[in-house]
């Protein structure tokens, strides 16, 4: 059986997986229609962004 040829350091292990976290994504209310909408998004309930009506909901 395969055994280490050196003990990998706290350091060097804690250093593994740490660049394909995932984050939540950043979800805030609508100012306008008080619905869920993601951040720097157009709000898909209301079509608004930053006050202003910028597209047409269907
Ligand atoms: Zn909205």
């Amino acid at each position: 059986m395969a055994v280490p040829f050196r003990r990998v350091s706290s350091t060097r292990r804690n250093k593994r997986r740490t660049h394909d976290k995932l984050s939540a994504p950043a979800v805030v209310v609508c100012p306008e229609c008080g619905e869920f909408k993601l951040s720097h998004r157009v709000c898909k309930h209301c079509g608004s962004y930053d006050g202003k009506k910028v597209m047409e909901v269907k």
